[in-house]
């Protein structure tokens, strides 16, 4: 199930990635993105009505999930790009 919304997440992030002003998308940012929405979205699905239910690659297709999906992106890169963890370029 994780790796199914880290998959759909990552797809988000690549997509996504050029159009958050400041953002630079290196490994290690994708990572903390990556990690940051992760956080923010497995809880939707594991909890509640839908507590033990499998998130199902379909469902991932769906215009709500997938819109919910890139707003978390969106949000964890500004979060990213407002405060990179990456090493600074010398
Ligand atoms: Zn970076």
């Amino acid at each position: 199930m994780t790796n199914l919304i880290e998959e759909s997440i990552e797809e988000h992030h690549d997509q996504l990635k050029s159009k958050v002003a400041g953002y630079c998308g290196c490994a290690q940012c994708k990572d903390d993105v990556v990690t940051m929405a992760l956080n923010q979205i497995r809880p939707r699905y594991t909890s509640g009505a839908r507590r033990g239910s499998v998130v199902t690659r379909a469902e991932l297709q769906h215009d709500q999930a997938r819109a919910e999906i890139m707003v978390v992106v969106l949000e964890a890169m500004r979060r990213v790009a407002a405060a990179p963890r990456h090493l600074p370029k010398a």
